[in-house]
């Protein structure tokens, strides 16, 4: 393909998007609507499912894409049994939330690319100038909120599959859109790849909407400073006794915990790179006169290495495990989450930055931009480059009001058709 091609398709697929902007924008707003954090995205899993097969994708779910085994911090099953039944019609039959959509066109490489579904545990402003709310499409359901912007990528992700099924379009070989479960907490991605959905993929990418520093049209090629990160949970298990007939038969829980929340914010920097703890969930005891025999803690450890993180996360297992003998309890740490840092590929990035350009006036380029954050996409990227192939991850500005995770997050949906036109173009430069 001469550039000159590649610019008149990118063009074209602007133009197509554009035409679907209407399109995606309900979609958006319905999956605004019914926000679903991380493992209970059924009904979001099931609507992914009817679209991606209604285009003619073979369709992969939850536990064909998604490894039971190597789940990280999912709710308890009762939640999860009651979420699926909150789902409704379109969640019926969905038993895990996960769904890969793959099409093939004859011989050729392949292409994966990633979209994340989960809402985040936000209660979403109900009033004021927030749009969702005074156009009517706010979330249904207190205490989840699409407050990141992952409703926007399901829905690029949507348009996508519907471009690239398109008879007219010419490429050749295999794409595989991943739709992942809970991406908040670094949940999702490590089932997915330790289930092999990446282990064929030539060509990954990946892209977050939204981020206040960047204004509409506005894309950072590439994204530095990816944190990693490891999210725990500790749970002491000690003897309960009257707290003034018998204190000496108890075995505190409560304080064990409190010890271990300031030594794991005690622990030393790093003097080769940032590093972060936050303890930031703490449960214990059962009443006011009973030595308390539980405590729970949910906290996490991130560093601007993977080796600073490991070695952080090591010294906090120690802190936790050393509180327990402290107060002669028991505790069992349980991982729930982690993310880890990566670099996109500079043959990718040079190719995303040819379709932007392609763009002038609409799509401006950012050359690299430090995300300072954690991001699952990572899993994908790593498992991609070590075997072998490419990966991508990149920012698509949306003049996001206000920050992400905030009540009052949103963003401007004409960067869906942005998305959709640099995805699929991305793919039809890598297949065409
Ligand atoms: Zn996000």
């Amino acid at each position: 393909m001469t550039a000159g091609d590649r610019d008149r398709g990118v063009r074209a697929l602007r133009e197509a998007a554009a035409a679907r902007l209407d399109a995606l924008r309900a979609l958006r707003r319905d999956l605004h609507r019914h926000a679903e954090t991380g493992w209970t995205e059924f009904r979001t899993s099931g609507l992914v499912a009817r679209e991606l097969a209604r285009h003619g994708y073979r369709v992969l779910r939850g536990h064909e894409c998604v490894r039971p085994d190597a789940i990280l911090g999912a709710p308890p099953a009762a939640e999860l049994t009651r979420r699926r039944r909150e789902a409704g019609e379109l969640g019926a039959d969905v038993e895990l939330p996960g769904v890969v959509g793959i099409l093939e066109r004859g011989p050729g490489p392949t292409v994966a690319l990633r979209f994340d579904m989960d809402a985040t545990e936000v209660l979403e402003a109900e009033g004021g100038a927030h749009r969702p709310a005074v156009e009517g499409f706010a979330s249904t359901r207190p205490g989840a909120m699409h407050a990141c912007g992952h409703d926007g990528h399901v829905a690029i992700g949507l348009g996508v599959a519907e471009l690239l099924a398109r008879p007219d379009l010419p490429w050749r070989g295999r794409v595989k859109l991943v739709f992942q479960p809970a991406e908040e907490g670094g949940r999702g991605a490590h089932p997915m790849v330790e289930a092999g959905i990446v282990d064929d993929v030539d060509h990954f990418a990946a892209l977050h909407i939204g981020h206040e520093a960047l204004g509409l049209g506005q894309v950072a090629l590439e994204v530095t400073h990816f944190l990693s990160s490891a999210k725990l949970d500790a749970e002491w298990q000690g003897v309960a006794a009257h707290a003034a007939g018998a204190p000496e038969r108890g075995r505190n829980a409560l304080l064990a915990a409190c010890h271990a929340v300031l030594g794991l914010h005690a622990l030393p920097r790093h003097g080769g790179g940032a590093t972060f703890v936050n303890a930031g969930v703490l449960r214990a005891g059962t009443g006011r006169n009973v030595v308390p025999s539980v405590a729970e803690l949910r906290f996490e450890v991130r560093g601007e290495t993977d080796q600073i993180c490991a070695g952080l996360e090591a010294a906090a297992r120690q802190v936790v495990e050393g509180a327990a003998q402290m107060h002669g309890v028991e505790v069992a740490i349980r991982a729930a989450g982690r993310t880890i840092g990566a670099r996109s590929d500079p043959g990718l990035v040079a190719r995303l930055g040819a379709l932007v350009a392609a763009c002038p006036g609409e799509l401006e380029a950012l050359p690299s931009f430090p995300l300072g954050g954690g991001e699952d996409a990572t899993l994908f990227m790593r498992r991609v480059q070590a075997r072998g192939g490419q990966a991508l991850y990149f920012l698509l500005g949306a003049d996001a009001r206000s920050g992400h995770h905030s009540a009052t997050f949103d963003f401007d949906e004409r960067a869906l058709g942005h998305g959709v036109a640099l995805m699929t173009g991305l793919v039809l430069d890598l297949l065409g």
